[in-house]
């Protein structure tokens, strides 16, 4: 019996990434892209997986980098965006750069070359209709105005952002806490606390004042014309508040009330810096407040100088961007449908990811899931040990929710990073006989190795038919 087609939205680099997945598993694919017809503000050619920004794939390396891992792992799916990557790549040191037109066309031909697969150049204006069966969104953080309005219809008003608004995260074992503490204001238990949620570093006034004045002269990037200034109160740059006067910050996310220092209870800090948990691993937190237009290198060097975090590094830097995503914790399954309308399943970026790599990562697995659940098979999420299972655990239910002040959700969007892989045990021979910065090398080996190996098994296991169900 033919196969019903499977409809995908957005030929970007998660839509391309779940064609290819489909149609080599043998699933007939409807790809449907706008470009062609119309554009978007970002991206300048018709051609499917254009590169809108800059050309690199990012670090390489599958020992010590989590998204050197997530490239190895999609290499051994058979991911067409690693193929034509590879087959374009330029000189670009220990990352993977590629020629952005070349590698574009690679992608375009590859599809357009496979029996499977049809591309409909049009553009899809309202939720897909329930006759196309299951679908693949993947519109990307560009998403037409239409279909982003008939989704927010579908998610509910504060489900869709248009913007992101994103605070630096901090690996927790590399905060000082011989100068940090954890305390929450006024010790307040709240629900579901312990009244030592937050992690604080104090400062005091000639730390403050050298610290505002850093933020104020910081080297910033711009918004693009095209995306406004999505400035709104509650949701200010950081270094904006900072122009608004030399206290806003220490009666904003920097006050130092109702918190008493435990490394030296009689002194009051002048001002406090607040992170917050991230994520249910305890692993990575959040700097509250902290969003940010500052560019990458100066985020590094300004939030070094807060006491605790000298030698903190950085699993995600702030940012604020035009950017259409789901609050994805709440909204979809573990294999990524809609959960109030499994029909429908999201891939890319409209999930909570950032980055080319992550977008097509997540794109990958939506193709996979969508072709086991076509063929019979169960849809089986790769293990969270993996860059893809972190990645996915994380959009799908690991980022810890709170609520904000104003009752705003607190997901943004997300890169791998070594954060979101569970502990691994450094092997006792390699772990006895390092310290600090070797240590750390060692850990991201080991986790490396763990994913590529539970990657591979689960690759392996990935077909394996349905369980029979019990009398
Ligand atoms: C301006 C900008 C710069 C960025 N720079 C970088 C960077 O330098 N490095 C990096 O790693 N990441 C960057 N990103 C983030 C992100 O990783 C990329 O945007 C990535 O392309 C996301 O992949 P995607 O497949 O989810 O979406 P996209 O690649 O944007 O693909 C979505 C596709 O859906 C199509 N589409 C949208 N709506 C409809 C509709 N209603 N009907 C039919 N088709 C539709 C679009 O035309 C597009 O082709 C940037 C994002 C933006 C917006």
């Amino acid at each position: 019996m033919a196969q019903d087609p499977i409809h995908i939205v957005g030929g970007g680099l998660a839509g391309s990434e779940a064609a290819w997945q489909l149609a080599t598993s043998g699933v007939p694919v409807v790809l449907h892209e706008m470009r062609g017809t119309r554009g978007t503000d970002a991206h300048k050619t018709d051609a499917l997986a254009e590169l809108v920004c800059s050309n690199s794939f990012r670090s390489d390396d599958a020992e010590t980098n989590a998204v050197g891992v997530l490239h190895a792992e999609m290499r051994l799916a058979g991911s067409l965006i690693m193929r034509c990557a590879d087959a374009h790549q330029v000189p670009a040191g220990g990352a993977l750069a590629v020629d952005r037109d070349g590698f574009a066309e690679a992608v375009t031909a590859a599809l357009e070359a496979h029996p499977l697969v049809s591309i409909a150049r049009e553009e899809v204006a309202t939720l897909p209709p329930a006759e196309w069966g299951q679908t693949i969104v993947a519109t990307g953080p560009l998403t037409a105005e239409t279909l982003a309005e008939a989704i927010r219809a579908e998610t509910g008003a504060e489900a869709l952002a248009f913007f992101d608004a994103i605070a630096p995260i901090v690996h927790f074992d590399t905060i000082d806490m011989g100068k940090a503490w954890f305390q929450s204001r006024y010790d307040k238990v709240g629900p579901g606390g312990t009244g030592k949620d937050y992690v604080n570093c104090p400062m005091d006034r000639e730390q403050y004042e050298a610290f505002v004045a850093a933020l104020v002269a910081g080297d910033k990037t711009e918004f693009r014309e095209w995306e406004g200034t999505p400035y709104f109160d509650g949701c200010l740059p950081i270094e904006v508040m900072a122009e608004r006067g030399p206290e806003t910050l220490r009666h904003g996310p920097m006050k130092p009330m109702g918190l008493t220092n435990a490394h030296n209870p009689t002194v009051k800090a002048y001002a406090v810096v607040q992170l917050r948990q991230d994520n249910a691993l305890g692993t990575l937190y959040n700097m509250v407040g902290f969003q940010t237009k500052l560019k990458y290198a100066e985020q590094v060097r300004v939030f070094r100088t807060i006491p605790g975090l000298e030698n903190a590094e950085f699993a995600r830097l702030g940012g604020l961007h035009r950017n259409t995503y789901l609050n994805s914790p709440t909204l979809l399954d573990g294999t990524l449908r809609l959960k109030s309308r499994p029909s429908l399943r999201f891939a890319g970026q409209i999930t909570g990811c950032e980055g080319y790599v992550e977008s097509a990562s997540v794109g990958l697995m939506a193709g996979r899931f969508a072709a086991a659940e076509a063929l019979g098979n169960a849809a089986i999420p790769p293990p969270a040990t993996t860059a893809m299972g972190a990645l996915l655990a994380h959009i799908t239910g690991g980022h810890l929710a709170t609520e904000e002040e104003g009752g705003k959700r607190s997901f943004q969007p997300m890169n791998v990073n070594f954060g979101l892989f569970p502990p691994v045990e450094v092997p006792r021979e390699e772990g006895k006989r390092l310290r600090g910065k070797e240590k750390t090398m060692a850990k991201k080996r080991a986790m490396s190795r763990r994913a590529l190996a539970d990657f591979s098994a689960w690759l392996a296991g990935e077909r394996a038919p349905l369980p029979i169900a019990a009398e």
